[in-house]
């Protein structure tokens, strides 16, 4: 079994969702990674949060074994994000952004991190993701994800980045954005040129397809009838997929297929409640047996 690293956000989160809301819920995108990947390995989480950072959060992430000795506690405010969905939940609307102690955040990674060999560099400023891998002693896998918020801000910074990764994890708006093309296939292809092997591109309830130099893939999304809040399910499908690969030391194509399965399925689970509450109350044996309804959901016979 193999160890796995993320670098990322741990936040408090403000969201509204058309079946209700929270205020301050934990949330980031290093904290839906770790708990999700827990299920799978052991995850060392590489962030910075506030004083005034609630203990309970922290004592979560420990229930579930996640390692916190890369994470600062910092003098100012944890990072905030505030968001919003209408109907259409594919779509979060960023209605605030604060970095807090992310604005200063220096990672330096105990030595006891530097040969992880599988490695997240969640959604967070390219710079931050750019520092911890140059820290890092040749991880054998490194995939990354990230948002409009960067890729508009920060876009020198994340192609530096980006050459240096095997995976890009990202959702379809993105892939147009940073492609700046429109049809989708062509935009992860053009994506391959900027560096990684694979292109993942998560389509919420559309599901996910995969893009290599020499596979495609796709699977649908879990169909669920009550969906509540979106939020964290990119990075629980990353924490789902790494989590796999890290747990059975394996990269090649049909271990990414099976990867994107079950990242798709951790995601179905997050997005049943707000902040990580369904992942909370989550059962090992729920993961597989969602795991397995998908193959009845994508098998026919010719
Ligand atoms: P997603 O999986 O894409 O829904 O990610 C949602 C999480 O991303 C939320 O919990 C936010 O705290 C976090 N987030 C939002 N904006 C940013 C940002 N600019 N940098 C890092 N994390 C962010």
């Amino acid at each position: 079994m193999g160890d796995l690293l993320v670098v990322g956000s741990v936040a408090l989160d403000s969201v509204k969702t058309p079946f209700g809301q929270v205020a301050e819920a934990l949330g980031g995108s290093a904290t839906y990674f770790s708990f999700a990947a827990s299920f799978f390995t052991t995850v060392r989480v590489v962030a910075v949060v506030g004083e005034d950072f609630p203990g309970e959060h922290l004592h979560l992430l420990k229930t579930r074994g996640v390692d916190l000795s890369g994470l600062q506690v910092s003098k100012g405010k944890t990072f905030r994000w505030v968001g919003e969905y209408g109907y259409d939940l594919n779509e979060a609307r960023t209605l605030d952004t604060q970095l807090n102690v992310f604005g200063n955040f220096r990672p330096v990674l105990p030595d006891a991190l530097r040969k992880t060999p599988f490695v997240f560099l969640a959604n967070i400023d390219p710079d931050l993701q750019l520092e911890v891998l140059r820290q890092m002693a040749r991880p054998r896998l490194v995939a990354l994800d990230t948002m409009n918020f960067w890729i508009e801000g920060k876009r020198q910074a994340l192609l530096s980045v980006l050459a240096e990764v095997d995976a890009l994890l990202v959702n379809d708006a993105e892939t147009r954005q940073l492609a700046r093309e429109p049809n989708l296939i062509k935009a992860a292809r053009a994506i391959l040129g900027f560096g990684p092997r694979t292109v993942v591109v998560k389509r919420g309830e559309y599901g996910a397809l995969m893009i290599s130099d020499s596979h495609f893939f796709f699977v649908p999304a879990y169909p669920l009838e009550s969906v509540f809040d979106p939020t964290g399910a990119g990075d629980t499908f990353a924490g789902g997929f790494m989590g796999y690969l890290a747990k059975s030391e394996a990269t090649d194509a049909d271990a990414i297929r099976r990867a994107i399965v079950y990242g798709s399925v951790m995601a179905s689970f997050t997005v049943e409640d707000f902040s990580l509450h369904r992942l909370a109350r989550l059962k090992p044996e729920e993961i597989q047996r969602r795991y397995e309804a998908f193959q009845d959901l994508i098998r026919f016979e010719i």
